[in-house]
Formats: structure tokens, C-alpha cells, sequence
């Protein structure tokens, strides 16, 4: 059984290698490494692992279950912890989630928009989000389609208390590397195609993509905030 300190250095070299990584690949394309936010996905692993994450210097946090979330923010209210939710948010997890979060990456309906928006009003605060996108089209996956977005922007955009940021995606789970980076660059031509015809107020200047194993690919074609997981917790017991 592995002591801190051991977990704790493991952590630190692990963090080194992918802000490492995410510099190189920000550098590749003429792209300043500070544009970039990592967030740390710690779905795998529990509270007490994700001190020490915290401690060696990862302040972004992000969960995929909405319970594990609300779990970890109460075993860490003493730390100074931006928390991000990465996954789908239930319409009946929005009013205990709302308060713990800087931001939220999935945000996939209208409904749960509107939900959004009515808690974030009885909070007095906007929430930021990110629209996920179903790029790849593959069935199982959450987001609204591409097509649908031109319409939906000016209707998402005049929920008073919701602040649109960008746009998300989880690349196709098939393909490979090619097929992954096909669905980044994607994202990124929706994007700049949405940016056009984006109501008054509205900025979509992040990106959300990229996972431990394309997020090269994805800095490469714009991402502004990678998601990764199991690239930090590489040799710790789980
Ligand atoms: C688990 C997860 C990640 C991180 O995945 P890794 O491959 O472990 O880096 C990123 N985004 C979402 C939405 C996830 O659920």
C-alpha cells in the first residue's frame, strides 16, 4: 500500500507530464499554453486522493455523476475547488447542484435550461454553461444536434439567468484518433459558424474538448478546457 507521500509525488509527476503535454501541443499550433484550462476529472478516484491532487496544484475539478459531486464538494469545502460538471445533470439534481459549481458542461436540453434558469433566479446568480453537442451523432450519447442549434441559441441565450460560454463534446468512442479529431475540428466549425449568428451578449470562446486520450488532437483544433482523468491517476490504486 502506497504511503502519501507516494500518492502525493505520483500526483505531481503525473500533473507535470500532461501540463507538459497540453504546453507542447498548445506550442505545435502557435497557441499560448495559458489558454488552455485542465480540468481534472476525478470521477476514479475518492476524496482523499483528491487532496493531494489539490495540493500538488489542480484547482479545476470535474465529476460525471451529479451524487459523487455533491459527495466530494462536502469532503472538500475547506479547499479552494472550481468544480465542473461534466456529465448529464437530471432536472431533479439542478437545485443541489447549482451551488457548487463554476461551471457546467452539459447542458443538453431546453428543458434542463429552463430548469437552470428558474433555480439560478430563486439563487440570485447566473450559472455558466457549456451546450454539449452531439457531434458524432452516435445514439447513446447526450447533447443536442448540430442541426438544431441555429434555433435553439436565440432561445437558450434569452434565459436571463444562464450564461452560455461554449460548447462541449465527447468524441466519437469509435475511429480512432482520426475520427476524434474530425469530430473536434467540427465542433469548432459549428462554433465559428453559431458565432455569426449569436444573439447580442452571447460569447462562445470556449471549447470543451478533449479527454487522456485526444487531447492533443483537441488543442490542436481549439480546445480551450480538456477534461482528463485517468492521465493523472496513472499508478495509483483505485
Ligand atoms: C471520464 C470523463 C472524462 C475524462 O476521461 P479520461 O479518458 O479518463 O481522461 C472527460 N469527460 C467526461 C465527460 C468524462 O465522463
Amino acid at each position: 500500500m502506497a504511503g502519501h507521500n507516494s500518492i502525493r509525488d505520483r500526483l505531481s509527476c503525473n500533473l507535470a507530464a500532461v501540463r507538459q503535454q497540453i504546453a507542447e501541443a498548445a506550442l505545435r499550433c502557435q497557441r499560448r499554453p495559458e489558454e488552455i484550462t485542465l480540468v481534472a476529472v476525478t470521477k476514479y478516484v475518492g476524496s482523499e486522493v483528491i487532496r493531494h491532487l489539490v495540493a500538488v496544484g489542480c484547482h479545476d475539478l470535474g465529476e460525471s455523476r451529479p451524487q459523487d459531486l455533491w459527495q466530494k464538494a462536502a469532503d472538500m469545502t475547506d479547499l479552494p475547488v472550481r468544480w465542473h460538471l461534466v456529465g448529464h445533470l437530471q432536472r431533479n439534481k439542478v437545485r443541489r447542484t447549482l451551488p457548487l459549481i463554476a461551471l457546467l458542461h452539459s447542458l443538453d436540453s431546453l428543458r434542463l435550461a429552463e430548469e437552470i434558469d428558474k433555480h439560478s433566479a430563486a439563487l440570485r446568480r447566473r450559472t455558466a454553461v457549456l451546450l454539449e453537442v452531439n457531434i458524432s451523432g452516435e445514439p447513446a450519447k447526450h447533447g443536442f444536434a448540430p442541426r438544431e442549434m441555429p434555433e435553439l441559441l436565440p432561445r437558450l441565450a434569452a434565459l436571463e439567468n444562464i450564461e452560455i460560454r461554449g460548447l462541449m463534446c465527447m468524441a466519437a468512442l469509435e475511429g480512432g484518433p482520426q475520427a476524434a479529431r474530425a469530430n473536434f475540428a467540427a465542433l469548432r466549425e459549428l462554433r465559428d459558424r453559431l458565432q455569426a449568428v449569436c444573439p447580442p451578449g452571447v460569447r462562445l470562446d470556449e471549447l470543451s474538448m478533449g479527454m487522456s486520450g485526444d487531447f492533443q488532437a483537441a488543442i490542436a483544433e481549439g480546445a480551450t478546457i480538456v477534461r482528463i482523468g485517468s492521465a493523472l491517476f496513472e499508478g495509483i490504486a483505485q
